[in-house]
């Protein structure tokens, strides 16, 4: 049965279908079924709200079970900023580089114990005929005081984990920890309880 992801990144795609076709789940974006979603307002104050209201959206509007997520790097010194906004937090939405030396500079001088981060994500899969499933992955480590490798996205340059950063990881060890493949692997057992 065809799921509709709420997102039209390829990654986040690949990974989903990787994760769910055994299920017997196709997971499509609505790009490949030639049709466009209208924008969210991604106005909630949680990961779980934002996920939730871009799944119940795409369902909506494609009347077909929807899956969304919402993911973003809590630090523990910055009292979980930059949190929902992680990825707009230098203000420019995306700006991957400006968002890590942002975080660089918010962290100058404060020692390697207090540095400690976690990322999560939150999937939200949502049916026509209202049944929901709600999940949260995270994955927990540090911030580094200079950037570290070219792979990964987003702050994971900058996100040590077992004495190496993100930047370093293969996608497929990434997986294997990351918050991502963690809500993702939660998701799957939730799924086969209910259909
Ligand atoms: P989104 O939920 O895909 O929109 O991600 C929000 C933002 O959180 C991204 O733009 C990144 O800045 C950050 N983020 C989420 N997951 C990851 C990750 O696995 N690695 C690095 N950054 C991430």
């Amino acid at each position: 049965m065809d799921y509709i992801l709420a997102s039209n990144n390829k990654k986040k795609l690949a990974e989903m279908q990787r994760i769910l076709a055994p299920l017997g789940i196709n997971v499509v974006t609505a790009n490949m079924l030639g049709k466009t979603l209208t924008d969210v307002v991604e106005d909630g104050k949680t990961f779980e709200e934002n996920a939730r209201k871009k799944a119940y959206h795409a369902c909506k509007e494609m009347n077909m079970p929807a899956i969304a997520d919402d993911s973003g790097l809590c630090v523990d010194y910055l009292d979980g900023a930059p949190g929902i906004y992680s990825a707009r937090f230098s203000g420019e939405h995306g700006n991957d580089e400006a968002n890590n030396d942002l975080l660089l500079e918010k962290l100058s001088g404060v020692p390697m114990e207090k540095r400690t981060a976690y990322y999560v994500c939150a999937i939200s899969c949502v049916f026509p005929d209202g049944r929901e499933i709600s999940v949260r992955g995270e994955c927990h480590g540090h911030i580094g005081f200079e950037r570290d490798g070219n792979e990964g996205f987003g702050y994971d340059p900058l996100f040590i984990i077992d004495g190496r950063a993100f930047g370093r990881y293969t996608a497929e060890e990434k997986d294997k920890i990351s918050h991502r493949g963690n809500a993702l692997r939660l998701l799957k057992k939730e799924l086969e309880n209910i259909i």
